[in-house]
């Protein structure tokens, strides 16, 4: 079975970037996200595995592809995730990436990722870090594996400061929870800094199994979240999402703090089913890959 497939965002037409490949090593993530959908996809989700032979297979399949094909890894599960600091395919999949001359879009939580930077540095790869929330507190109990937020901020600068380009997601925003502006400002403000010049945002969307992870993780919120996406809201292509008002609030809000901070500063939302995406830019990053 092919281990390196055309991207098909399992059929979702509110995906709005560019056709492009997929390669995902492990099945499953160890992250462990109370709001991830990947549960509802992947058996055994949390329980993290390398793919068999995913190296050999890779190469396999690379050997089918046009040189300058975009390629990501991964969009679901995170390619740094355990095991990948103690079974390591990365940076033999990187190797062959760059030796195909293939064009790597990379999305991740992890620092680990900065362990391949001499590869990265050597061919035309973005790197995606996702960060919902500064308060480490809150990102422990929402993200429980993860690598807390300014290890991400960090990861954002080291990568930026080796000449990589870097996306920041604001990914999910969850209503009651993350949705301060101000937490999202300082957020922005400090990829900012750091140079980030791309950011994407989206507000979560509830599937039941992560709805429940979500709403136990976080009681406190459930009534009102209950209210918004039951009562308010709407199943959109599988996913349940709160009402268009609070989801163009919400984003607009965002948008124009980042708008604030740098005029340089691409803006996307995700799949959102409206457009607020600056021109020319993807959720993607496709476009901060060399031409
Ligand atoms: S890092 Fe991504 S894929 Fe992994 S558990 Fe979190 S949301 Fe899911």
């Amino acid at each position: 079975m092919r281990v390196i497939r055309e991207f098909d965002p399992w059929s979702n037409p509110l995906c709005t970037c560019p056709p492009k490949y997929t390669l995902n090593p492990i099945t499953g993530c160890g992250h462990k996200c109370v709001y991830c959908y990947i549960t509802s996809y992947i058996k055994d989700a949390f329980n993290p595995r390398v793919k068999k032979d995913i190296v050999y297979n890779t190469e396999r399949d690379l050997r089918r592809l046009s040189p300058g094909s975009v390629i990501a890894i991964s969009y679901s599960s995170d390619p740094y995730s355990p095991p990948e600091d103690k079974e390591v395919v990365m940076r033999p999949i990187l190797r062959l990436m760059k030796n195909y001359g293939m064009n790597v879009l990379i999305a991740t939580k992890s620092n680990l990722v900065t362990r391949d930077i001499d590869i990265l540095e050597n061919m035309n790869a973005v790197v995606s870090i996702s960060i919902t929330t500064l308060d480490r507190e809150l990102a422990r109990v929402i993200e429980p594996n993860a690598p807390p937020p300014e290890k991400r901020l960090e990861t954002l600068s080291h990568l930026v400061q080796n000449g990589i380009p870097v996306s920041l997601r604001i990914d999910p925003i969850i209503p009651f929870l993350t949705d301060n502006m101000d937490g999202i400002e300082k957020l922005i403000k400090e990829g900012v800094d750091i140079g980030v010049r791309h950011i994407v945002v989206s507000i979560y969307k509830a599937k039941p199994d992560n709805y429940r992870r979500l709403t136990q993780a976080c009681p406190w919120i459930e009534d009102k979240l209950h209210l918004l996406y039951y009562d308010r809201g709407r199943i959109l292509y599988g996913y349940r999402y709160p009402p268009e008002d609070y989801r163009r609030m919400i984003l607009t809000k965002v948008k124009m703090i980042t708008k604030k901070y740098s005029v340089k500063l691409g803006f996307n939302v995700c799949r959102e089913g409206f457009n607020l995406d600056d021109p020319g830019v993807y959720c993607d990053a496709s476009h901060l890959l060399r031409t």
